[in-house]
């Protein structure tokens, strides 16, 4: 048994501190919604009142916040001062590398561990505690980060020194942003040859252009396994998070010098399909966009 605090309840952070509480660690609880807080009670976490209060006496802190600003701030203002430093800190957000150096940093120079932990999968993988890691640490860190991330994970990932676990992060989910537009232009280009769905999808699963977005996500109802686009586009992951991640790649490529014109690209059709009224979609639904038929999607 160990003494967990969990700090952001939210649609991630709720389900994995559950499976904390599942496995039988003492999983103390903050979030700043009320009800997020009532939902990791239920789940089998002590619901405290504040940072500190979580913090205490804990032996590792875990954090799932919104962004960047939020996980500087909770860090400098109420995880460093107040926890013991013997503790184990682990931010599983998805934010930008320099903060996640920054934070790592200060945790550093008051004496802490810290491990940046990104996580791929959804919602439904939080709940399952499925999610897969990728974890920036020092070495000899990673042993007892990997262990604390267990009861959450499918697989755990040591990407390198802290930050890597937040460029790993960053650098995939801007692959699978460019190979979701590469497949919806495929198949809109498909169509108009009038070429059948279910046939260039059978046909390109076995050949060179098969990738995940294609056989696993696929886009257009009715074709491969299902997906959010046999759901209307609901739930998956949204076009809102998809735009979220892919400027925080294209922050990063301008700072450090590299070259993403497929990325910046993605970038400018995700943040005009989000401001057409559609980021709450999955973001598979942009297909809509590049065969010109928005009309048929409810603005979300
Ligand atoms: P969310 O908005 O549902 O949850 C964030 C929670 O943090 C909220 O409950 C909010 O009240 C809480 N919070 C904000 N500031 C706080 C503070 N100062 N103290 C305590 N609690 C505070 O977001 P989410 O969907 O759970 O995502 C969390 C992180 O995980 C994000 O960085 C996101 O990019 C990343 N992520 C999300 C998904 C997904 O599918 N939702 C997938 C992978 C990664």
């Amino acid at each position: 048994m160990t003494r967990i605090a969990f700090i952001g309840l939210g649609n991630m952070g709720g389900g994995m501190a559950a499976n904390q509480a599942r496995v039988g660690h003492a999983v103390a609880a903050f979030d700043l919604a009320p009800a997020a807080l009532a939902r990791a009670q239920a789940a089998g976490c002590r619901a405290v009142g504040a940072v500190a209060e979580a913090v205490a006496d804990a032996e590792v802190v875990i954090t799932m916040l919104p962004a960047g600003p939020h996980v500087r701030s909770v860090y400098q203002d109420e995880i460093l001062p107040n926890a013991d430093p013997r503790a184990l800190l682990i931010d599983c957000s998805t934010i930008d590398v320099d903060s996640a150096r920054a934070v790592a940093a200060q945790a550093a120079a008051k004496g802490f561990r810290f491990a940046d932990a990104p996580v791929s999968g959804g919602v439904m993988a939080a709940d399952a505690g499925t999610l897969a890691f990728m974890v920036g640490s020092a070495g000899t860190d990673f042993p007892a980060a990997e262990a604390a991330l267990s009861p959450m994970a499918r697989v755990v990932i040591h990407a390198g020194e802290p930050g890597a676990g937040q460029a790993a992060k960053i650098c995939n989910n801007m692959l699978l942003g460019v190979s979701m537009l590469g497949v919806c232009e495929a198949f809109a280009l498909a169509e108009k040859l009038g070429l059948a769905a279910d046939r260039f999808f059978e046909i390109a699963s076995k050949s060179s252009g098969q990738c995940w977005s294609l056989t696993t996500y696929c886009p257009v109802p009715g074709v491969g396994p299902e997906t959010p686009a046999d759901r209307g586009y609901g739930g998956g992951f949204a076009t809102a998070m998809m735009l979220k991640d892919l400027k925080l790649a294209q922050e990063a490529a301008a700072r450090s010098g590299a070259a993403t014109p497929m990325g910046a690209q993605a970038e400018a059709l995700y943040a005009l399909f989000a401001g057409l009224g559609h980021a709450g979609k999955d973001f598979s639904a942009v297909i809509e966009l590049l065969r010109g038929r928005l009309d048929g999607l409810s603005a979300a």
